[in-house]
């Protein structure tokens, strides 16, 4: 692994939930661990006037409560001495004055922009950085989702943010791409022989790929009335996810020998038409129900969802990948709001045994199932001999789970993509020919349901989401894990 330089992380929107919640804890992390240099600095903004004192101690107050046990006082008052604040709004030129002197203060160091904002200011933000020369050299800049809410838009927005950085200086961010399992599943796949001759369509039946919350949309009704689940989460974390199970291995770990196959995935997905749509993707959105004991209420009631909203909180699809190595195998994405668990999983189903000499119904096919929250791990789901005189099988597992086998504390996805945008390494980012591929398929998908007079299907809270989504597995006499 390379070694980190001495670098200047800037996070606009360094006062926002995300800053404070994700980003800073991150970086705590890796000092802790030792991975950061001495000279590394964190310059954190808001349009909110306030000296650097003010703002660490709100920081402070944040980062212990999400840090937990993680929390020591010593390790964070050294921390804390690498951030400053200063006020900068996205639209004024005088204040990207002000950055540009701190940030000349230490010329030639790695210069990484983080826009934890909103969309609409990174065109704004790309172009008074490049005003100042903080394009140029060894500057990155890290772009947040929501990148646009349909194909044109994101153009928009890469066209805007692409005058003035150019493609490899672009770190478009999807956090599920820096998660452990995730990671070890590129290990386990092409660090090991075993995986590979039964990774394709003679051995695998069906692949499902799951994304879960038990909340609900909490305060953020206005984003996500606008949003739904489908781009908030299946254009690009579960698609996503698809490329990593699903891509050829690539030449090497470069950057964009991964990105290239992964794009080959997202190319070589089925086109959906609007009759398509109708069959093979299912909307939902939750009604009043009961999550972990709890009564909740229904979307329609969530304060500030406009009256008759049709937004899904809930989607199930069906997906299909027409190359050599996947034809005719179902990989079924599903993702919602207010369901039974939050539970972020891949689950690979392998065929069934073609002939068996223990007598039929013998249960359950092996699977590998990959979990990414809320625990990690890996298991090998294998069918073996219970002890005794008579033959019996029953489903046991081969059981990696991070926490028992590492004994170390697993990072968590934001530490590891941070530490690679300040490295200036691009494998685990969105590269803007894959976000193209994935919106062009999605789409069909979004004018579908535009022009439908049909809205979502709604689901009680606190299920696993409305029955078609059961039916649509059952058409291929499938059925998703939990109900298996
Ligand atoms: P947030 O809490 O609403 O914070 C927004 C930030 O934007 C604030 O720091 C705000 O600064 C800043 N801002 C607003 N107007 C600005 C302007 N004119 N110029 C410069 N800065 C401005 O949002 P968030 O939850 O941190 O999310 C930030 C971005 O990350 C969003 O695009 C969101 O969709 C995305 N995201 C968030 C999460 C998450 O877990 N929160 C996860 C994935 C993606 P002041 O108000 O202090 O001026």
């Amino acid at each position: 692994m390379t070694a980190i330089d001495a670098f200047d992380i800037v996070f606009f929107g360094g006062t926002g939930d995300l800053a404070l919640r994700k980003l800073l804890p991150a970086l705590y992390h890796q000092d802790q661990d030792g991975n950061l240099p001495a000279q590394g600095r964190i310059i954190c903004l808001g349009r909110s006037p306030s000296d650097t004192a003010g703002y660490v101690e709100k920081a402070h107050a944040k980062a212990k409560e999400y840090l937990g046990s993680h929390y020591n006082e010593n390790d964070w008052t050294k921390f804390a001495s690498r951030i400053e604040y200063l006020k900068v709004d996205a639209h004024t030129e005088a204040d990207f004055v002000a950055l540009a002197e701190t940030l000349n203060k230490f010329p030639g160091r790695e210069r990484v922009f983080y826009l934890s904002t909103a969309p609409d200011f990174f065109a704004p933000i790309a172009k008074n950085l490049a005003a100042q020369g903080l394009n140029e050299g060894n500057s990155r800049v890290v772009l947040e989702k929501p990148l646009g809410h349909d194909l044109e838009s994101s153009n928009k927005i890469n066209d805007e943010v692409g005058e003035y950085f150019t493609e490899k200086q672009i770190y478009r961010i999807d956090h599920y791409l820096g998660k452990e399992p995730v990671l070890n599943l590129i290990a386990l796949r092409f660090a090991n022989t075993l995986l590979e001759p039964l990774w394709r369509r003679e051995w695998i039946r069906d692949v499902q790929i799951t994304v879960t919350e038990q909340v609900g949309v909490e305060t953020r009704a206005d984003f996500y009335d606008k949003t739904g689940a489908l781009r908030d989460m299946v254009q690009n974390h579960l698609l996503q996810l698809l490329t990593i199970v699903a891509m050829e291995p690539p030449a090497s770990i470069d950057a964009d020998a991964v990105r290239d196959e992964k794009l080959k995935v997202l190319r070589a997905l089925k086109p959906l038409s609007v009759d398509d749509v109708k069959t093979k993707v299912v909307r939902g959105q939750y009604r009043a129900g009961a999550v972990a004991g709890k009564p909740v209420i229904g979307y329609q009631d969530e304060p500030g969802v406009p009256a008759g909203s049709k937004a899904e909180t809930f989607v199930a699809l069906k997906a299909e990948i027409e190359t050599w190595r996947w034809a005719g195998v179902p990989f079924f994405l599903r993702t919602g709001k207010r369901l039974s668990e939050r539970l972020a999983q891949i689950v690979i189903n392998f065929r069934e045994a073609p002939t068996s000499i223990f007598g039929k119904n013998l249960g359950q096919p092996n699977r590998l199932v990959i979990e990414l929250q809320p625990d990690e791990s890996v298991r090998l789901y294998l069918l073996a001999k219970e002890p005794g005189n008579q033959t019996r099988l029953r489903q046991v597992y081969l059981d990696l789970d991070f926490k028992e086998t590492f004994a170390t504390r697993s990072p968590e996805a934001y530490e590891r993509l941070l530490m690679d945008v300040i490295r200036g390494d691009l494998s685990l980012f969105v590269r803007r020919d894959e976000q193209q591929a994935a919106w062009r398929w999605v789409e069909p998908i979004i004018e579908s349901w535009e022009t439908s007079p049909e809205g979502p299907k709604t689901y009680t809270a606190g299920t696993w989401g409305p029955a078609a989504s059961s039916a649509l597995l059952s058409r291929d006499g499938l059925c998703w894990y939990e109900e298996a």
